[in-house]
Formats: structure tokens, sequence, C-alpha cells
């Protein structure tokens, strides 16, 4: 059943039962009071009725009382005058002496002809009653006087009494009509039965019911009302919820009137609003994390660039927990200290370019970011913040670990920090922006350890491990980048080939460690001796390559005497392997100088040119340098001035020391 029936039925139960119970109440008491006055005008009736025929009884008495008393000659006079005065309707008079005197002679039988006797009445007579007689005697003389019982004397006692009478039993009561017999006894010599109208109100009850139905009537209207006005507003409700529950938060619900319905219809428009408003911050915020992971599967798939991946992770991390400004250090391996390497929406001190920013480093186990690279703890808190740390009302910092492996051991190395500041619409970070910090920490953690790794393995295949200079290898593509860019720009690019002399022997007499420790000493020196664009290499064995960007031959020789002279003017200290040794190995180097484009159009040939220049060093003696002599022909064209100009003039000398 709905509600709207259950509202219904209350209502027409609270306000239609009193009415038909009271309805019925004064039914009932209408009929018994109408009763009760029936039965009064009944009793009244009989009363009125008995003394009337009483009356009439005694009137008979008399009037033959007065025709017995009278002399007999006037006996007759009399009688008819009392007839004709209404006392009687017949007065018979038996006298012995007059036969012919009465009008009837009788047998002084009274009941006679349907007469009732007055004075002796027949009781339990039922029949028709035709006339009421009294006797009076006087020696032999009898007079009855008799009163003929009509229609017309029962019209008189019916209008005295109020009631309809009738002789004998009459007819059974009609509906409507109560009636009661009255059987003949002393006193009341008529067999009589008496009938009045019911007196049944049924105008009365017509009324009533009407009443009734009225207010029935009403009362079906005011409760369809009452429930439709109550319950439409529900079911707009119910429907709405429906809608919302089936996903549609645009639904809106009529507010029908200031009432508590009123009150709820706002109450669940606001409701569904502030439930809109955050789904579409929800759904924002989950498609601006979506684009975030997405640029970050591609940046940690793309590259092995930390400037581009690390942004991109903190990026993603303040998305992700709503944070206002981030901050990722990593641990510089050099010196253990904490570089900054980027951040974001950092306010006061610590809002600085990248490159400012690049610039900060923090002491590792001091402030709340050394504590958590020193203990590989991660930090949530509001206070306390270390004096240049970023400031900020909450933070949240992780340590960014590097991948367990076999050879770590149990405790990832820590190699930086990732830290949060200010959740946005909320007062503190929680426990899930902790965990979810950690993921994008272990993010970060792999992609720094893959890069670390990525660089190690570049240095290794590209660097010689004694000497720590680039390897042949390297030689190679950087030369070739190089000699590409000297042409591309028509800029000159110097190449030095320098051999140590004698090693052979220094090996012999010192032994290969000391020789090893030579040729390091050896790299040292010309890494000192070079400019910052000046790449060295190790060749192989005791060879080296040296190249001068943006040099010409006059660069090359002034660099090659200062490294013929570096090497010769120290020698270097040993271990020495017998007693008796010197502790200081004097070594000198040859060198070959060749210049692009003049000694040759490409890498090779340069190369080549500079190797025959160190061959003409070594034959002139060592210790010394030579500048090529082969002249390229592409070379020759583009700049004959170059390799002309090496035969006197402003030009270098050809070779060096030792000529
Ligand atoms: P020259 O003046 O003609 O260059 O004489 P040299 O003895 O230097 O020339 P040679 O090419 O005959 O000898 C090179 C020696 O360098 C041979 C080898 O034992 C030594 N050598 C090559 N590589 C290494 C190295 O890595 N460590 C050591 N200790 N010696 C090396
Ligand atoms: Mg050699
Ligand atoms: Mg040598």
């Amino acid at each position: 059943m709905t509600l709207r029936g259950r509202l219904t039925s209350a209502f027409l139960v609270v306000v239609l039962g009193p009415v038909l119970l009271g309805s019925i109440f004064v039914a009932l008491t209408v009929g018994a009071v109408s009763r009760e006055r029936t039965t009064e005008r009944l009793d009244h009736a009989a009363s009125t009725v008995s003394m009337a025929v009483g009356a009439i009884c005694r009137q008979l008495q008399a009037s033959a009382d007065a025709v017995a008393v009278v002399p007999a000659g006037d006996r007759k006079a009399v009688a008819d005058q009392l007839v004709a005065r209404g006392l009687a309707t017949e007065i018979n008079v038996t006298d012995p002496d007059q036969p012919n005197l009465g009008r009837a002679a009788t047998t002084g039988d009274p009941v006679a002809n349907g007469r009732q006797d007055c004075a002796n009445p027949a009781t339990g007579v039922k029949d028709q009653v035709t006339a009421l007689a009294a006797a009076a005697y006087s020696r032999e003389v009898t007079v009855i006087a008799a009163q003929q019982v009509d229609a017309a004397l029962l019209d008189r006692l019916g209008t005295a009494a109020g009631v309809a009478v009738a002789i004998g039993a009459g007819p059974p009561p009609a509906a409507g009509t109560a009636g009661r017999e009255l059987s003949a006894e002393p006193g009341r010599p008529l067999p009589l039965t008496l009938t009045v109208p019911a007196g049944e109100p049924r105008a009365r009850y017509l009324i009533l019911l009407l009443i009734v139905l009225v207010t029935a009537v009403v009362a079906v209207l005011a409760a369809r009302w009452l429930a439709r006005s109550t319950t439409r507003p529900l079911g707009d409700l119910a429907w709405a919820a429906d809608r919302v529950a089936n996903g549609d938060l645009d639904t809106r619900v009529p507010i029908p009137r200031p009432d508590e319905l009123g009150r709820l219809a706002g109450t669940f428009n606001r409701m569904t609003r502030e439930l809109q408003s955050y789904v579409q911050a929800l759904t924002a915020s989950r498609d601006q994390l979506r684009r975030h992971l997405a640029i970050l599967g591609d940046t940690l798939s793309s590259t092995h660039d930390l400037d581009r991946i690390l942004p991109v992770i903190l990026r993603t991390a303040m998305t992700a927990t709503g944070a206002r400004a981030g901050l990722i250090l990593l641990t510089d391996p050099t010196d253990g200290r904490l570089a900054a390497r980027c951040g974001a929406g950092l306010t006061g001190a610590w809002d600085l370019s990248p490159a400012e920013l690049s610039q900060r480093r923090l002491s590792p186990g001091r402030g709340l970011l050394g504590r958590v690279a020193a203990t590989g703890m991660p930090l949530r808190g509001t206070a306390g913040r270390a004096p240049d740390e970023p400031a900020c009302d909450s933070y949240l910092a992780v340590p960014i670990c590097a991948p367990p492996d076999e050879d770590s051991g149990p405790e990832p190395a820590v190699l930086g920090v990732l830290a949060l500041y200010d959740r946005l619409g909320g007062p503190v970070f929680e426990d899930a922006d902790l965990r979810t910090l950690r993921t994008f920490a272990g993010q970060a953690g792999v992609a720094v350890h893959n890069v670390r790794v990525h660089e190690e393995a570049q240095r290794l295949s590209l660097t010689d491990p004694l000497t720590g200079l680039w390897n042949y290898r390297y030689l190679r593509e950087v030369l070739r980048r190089e000699v590409e860019r000297a042409s591309r720009f028509g800029r000159m690019l110097t190449v030095l080939v320098l051999d140590l002399d004698h090693f052979k022997e220094v090996n012999d007499t010192y032994g290969h460690t000391a020789g090893d420790q030579v040729l390091g000493e050896f790299a040292r020196r010309i890494r000192i001796g070079l400019r910052e664009v000046d790449v060295a290499f190790r060749q192989g064995g005791e060879e080296f390559v040296v190249l001068l960007p943006e040099t010409d031959a006059y660069g090359g020789v002034i660099v090659a005497e200062r490294l013929g002279a570096a090497v010769r003017d120290w020698p270097v200290p040993v271990d020495p392997r017998r007693p008796g040794l010197d502790d200081r190995i004097p070594i000198s180097v040859s060198i070959g100088i060749a210049v692009f484009p003049e000694h040759g159009a490409t890498a090779q040939e340069v190369l080549d040119a500079a190797d025959e220049a160190l061959y003409a060093a070594k034959n002139a003696g060592r210790d010394t340098y030579r500048l090529a002599e082969r002249v390229s022909p592409a070379g020759a064209e583009g700049h004959l001035d170059a390799a002309t100009a090496t035969t006197g003039g402003p030009h270098p000398p050809r070779h060096g020391r030792g000529r």
C-alpha cells in the first residue's frame, strides 16, 4: 500500500469513524425517543378512550334510569326525547303492561344483537360490537338504552384521543404505525384497537444520512488533497533521489512550501549541488592526474635526463596529493650533501630559478630533509621546519631510495629526498598521501638509479680505467664530431698525438706497476695543462691524443711545448723497485701536431698527419714536437695561408726542442 493510500485511509478513519459512530448513536437515540413517545401516546389514548367509553355507558345508564323512573305513560316521550337529544341511539322499554311501548322488544339479554352490556360486559369479546347498552329496571319494566357503535362514534373517540380507533382486533398495524388492542372489560366494555403513526423520524434519518454522506464526500476529498499535498513532494524527492542515484547530478526538486518538506527539498538540492561540485572536482583532479601520469610514463620511457624526469615526477606527486609546493633533492656522490634538483610552488627564499635552485645545498643529518636523507625514514608534520628549508604549514618528506638489488643488501641506498608542502583542501597530509608519495619516490629512485647506472656504463665504455681519460672509441666519435663542426663553421681544430719516449725501458727497469703510475701521472699532467674545452684521450699503450677545438697551429705548438715541459721538468715519483734505483723517473714525450683542415680534410687524415708528425719527432731524437708537413688538398684550397705559413714569418716553428 502506498504512503498516499495509508494517509488517505488514516484520515478517513479519523474523520469518518466518529461521524459514523455519532450518527448511529443519534439514530438509536431518536428511535428510542420516538418509540417512547408512541407508547405514551397510545397509553394516553387508551385512557382517554376508556374514559369516553365509560362516559357513554354512564350516559346510557342515566338515560335508562331516567326512562325507568318516569310514569309509565311518559316513558315513551322521555325515551324519544333522550334519543332525540342524542343521549342514546335507541331506548327499548319492555313493559308487560304495555307491550307496544318499546321500540323493540327485548328478551332482557343485554348482549343480544351485538350489544355489549355496559354493566356486565362480556370480556374477551373480539367480534364486532354494534352497540353499547345499559339497562334499568323498575318493577316489571326493563329499560335498555343503547348507543350504536358506528364509524361516527369511533371517529369521535379517535378525535378525542388523537388516534385511529377501530372496533375489535382490527387490521394488523400498517407499516409505520403502532397499535394497541384494548379488550372489553368493566368500565370499558368495547373491544377496540388504537392505532397511531409510529412516529418513526424518517426525515431525520434522511437528514442524518445526508449529513453523513456529505461529511464522507468532504472527508474523502480532504483526505485526497491532504495525502496528495503531503506525498507529492515526497514523490518528487524519491524521483530525484532515483535520478541522482543513476548519476544525473543536475537533478533538482521544486521547493513547495517553507515547511518541513520544503526544508527537506532545499537540503536535498544543496546536497546534490555539493555532491556535483565534489564529483566535478574529483573528475578534474583525476583527469589532471591521468594527464600527469601519461606524461610521466612518456618521460620515463623516453629519456635518461634527470632534469626532465624529476620535475614531471614532482608535478605528478603534487597533483596526486594536492600539495601546494614540492622539492626534490639528490645526494651529491662527491660530498654527500643534498643538492636541490627541482622545485615547484616554493615561496620566499626558495622561490628561485632552476639555475639558482641547483646551487642550494643542505647538509645530511640536519633539518627535516637532512634527517630523512640520513635515516631513510619518512617525516610528516605541521611545525618545526628547519630554518634553511622551505617555509610551510605542513610537510611530508620521503626518501628517494635506489631499487633494492642483491649487492646493496637489505638497506637500500638513499639517493635523495622528495618533499611536499601544504596540502590544498585539507589541514595536513594523511597516511594515504604518504603511501602515494612513497610510490612516486620509488619512481624517482628507479629513474635516478637508472640514470646513474646509465651514466656509469657510458663512462666505463668511453673512458680508460687506468688514466681516467677518454678512450680510443670516444676519440673517434669526438674527433668526427669536432671535425664536422669545424668544417661547418669554417673553424680550425688542432690534434696532438703524444707518445712517451722509451717507455718500454721504464717498464723494464721499474716494473709494470711503476709504468702504470707513470701513465697515470702523465695523464694528470695532460689534463691540468689543458683548457676546459680541450679533450684528452688515451689512444692505447703510452700513446695519447689531445683535441684542441678552435685552435690553429700556433695554439697547438704552445700546448705541445707546455706539455713537453710539464713532463720533462718533473720526474715522476714512484716506489723504487730495487734499492739503488732513483725514486723519481725522468720521462719525456714526443708530440706530433696536425691541424684541420690544413693537414687533413677528414678526421682520419688529420690523425694520420699528426701520427706522421709524431714519427718525425721520434726520428728527430724524441722529447720534441713536430708539425705535420703534409698539406691536405682540400685544406690547401681553403686554408692555403695556414699551410704555406708554416715555413716562416709569424708562423710557429715546425719543430720543438732538440732541433
Ligand atoms: P719509443 O720512444 O720509440 O716510443 O719507445 P717505446 O719503448 O716507448 O716504444 P714501444 O712501442 O716499443 O714500447 C711501448 C711500451 O709501452 C710497450 C709496453 O710494454 C708498454 N706499455 C703499453 N701499454 C702499457 C700499460 O698499460 N702499462 C704499462 N706499464 N706499460 C705499457
Ligand atoms: Mg708507442
Ligand atoms: Mg713510446
